[in-house]
């Protein structure tokens, strides 16, 4: 079968993965597998990144309780595992039950956390809002909260972290205020003695953009695909694509002056010329923005998409060249020298390279190498 697929290089991964190691040199790192792992496959990566042996993660970050309860269910059991979901109190035996941490992420939760009658010990993260406000427990109500779950019984507070709102610019004065009022709040605790467990705030774009931020863990997901966060980022860490997607031709016809191409006729030829279309469309993340709007490599030469992306199918034009069906068409990804990166997705879809990848439909089958 000539499907359309997405290829994984869980050896470039590994690379990644192990560049932000020495990045960080000497702190724990949570990777973070949410979302299928960006669209790349949450069990395929997480199991290699736990055949790194001695260099594994620290952590696997998770944004749901049922993602969490897939990873642990696809066998991966013995790394601390975080979800980073605001934790709803009903669910507290299920985080336990699963081996799972949850955050707690705002005040009312704290409350009926305190209030809560446990069977066994629940080890949470506390999310504290610094500035990214949308959710975390403000930073000046932390402490009088952390007191009084310190002390509560079967709660264990095995990590504190906050969220950078701008770690990804150029403009690092926000950041400085968040790491301000996070700082603060991490001398008030100490000098009252709480201990607040693993601190940790640094994404992938703070781990290369900012300093003195790294704290005892930094909690790293874009880099490890193999993508910068921003434009504004300096590339302080070589990072390598992971994913790739292919296709193959399946139908080239040769149109006549002055018809036309797919739903809405958004391309007429101008002059004879072969059109050859693939098995991919808005439904598998080809984004309908793309239409008209996006190159492809087949034989190591750009081709032109033109019309409407639909649901199912793209075309491309071919003019007089010979493309025969079932040759390879690299939609994202390297041939010879020609190269299709996420970020030339993203610009050309009006988006991000997380967004691309996370959209990969969930229909395109996954291969994964290395
Ligand atoms: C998704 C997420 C990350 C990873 O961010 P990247 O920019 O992909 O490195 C880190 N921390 C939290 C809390 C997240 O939700």
């Amino acid at each position: 079968m000539l499907n359309t697929y997405i290829e994984i290089n869980l050896s470039n991964l590994k690379k990644n993965f192990m560049s932000i190691r020495s990045r960080a040199a000497g702190k724990k790192i949570l990777a973070v597998v949410k979302a299928d792992a960006y669209g790349h496959g949450m069990a395929e990566c997480a199991k290699a990144l736990v055949s790194l042996k001695k260099n594994s993660p620290d952590y696997f970050g998770v944004a749901m309780l049922q993602e969490g309860i897939e990873l642990r269910e696809s066998g991966v059991l013995l790394t601390p595992l975080l979800c980073f979901a605001p934790m709803q109190i009903p669910d507290a035996e299920e985080y336990i039950k699963h081996n799972i941490m949850p955050t707690l992420s705002d005040e009312i939760s704290a409350e009926k956390l305190l209030k809560k009658k446990l069977k066994s010990t629940l080890k949470i993260h506390l999310n504290i809002d610094t500035g990214m406000g949308l959710t975390g427990i403000q930073h000046y109500n932390a402490y009088e909260i952390i007191k009084s779950l310190s002390v509560k019984k079967n709660v264990k507070i095995e990590g504190i972290y906050t969220i950078f709102a701008t770690a990804d610019k150029k403009d690092k004065s926000f950041a400085a205020i968040q790491m301000e009022r996070f700082n603060s709040l991490l001398k008030k605790l100490k000098e009252n003695g709480i201990n607040p467990g693993i601190v940790h705030a640094a994404n992938s774009a703070a781990v290369l953009n900012l300093k003195g931020v790294y704290f005892d863990m930094v909690r790293t997901g874009s880099s490890l695909y193999g993508f910068y966060p921003s434009k504004e980022v300096p590339k302080s860490v070589k990072l390598l694509p992971v994913m790739s997607l292919f296709s193959y031709i399946s139908v080239v016809k040769r149109l006549k002056k002055g018809e036309s191409v797919g739903f809405g006729r958004a391309f007429i030829a101008k002059k004879e010329t072969t059109i050859a279309t693939i098995p991919i469309g808005y439904a598998d993340g080809f984004k309908r923005l793309l239409s008209n709007n996006f190159k492809a490599i087949i034989k190591g030469k750009f081709y032109s998409q033109i019309g409407n992306v639909s649901m199912d199918r793209i075309a491309f034009n071919a003019g007089n060249d010979k493309i025969l069906q079932g040759e390879k068409v690299v939609l994202l990804g390297k041939e010879k020298n020609a190269e299709i990166s996420v970020w030339d997705w993203a610009e050309k879809a009006n988006s991000i390279p997380y967004e691309i990848t996370c959209t990969m439909g969930q229909r395109i089958p996954r291969v994964y190498k290395g």
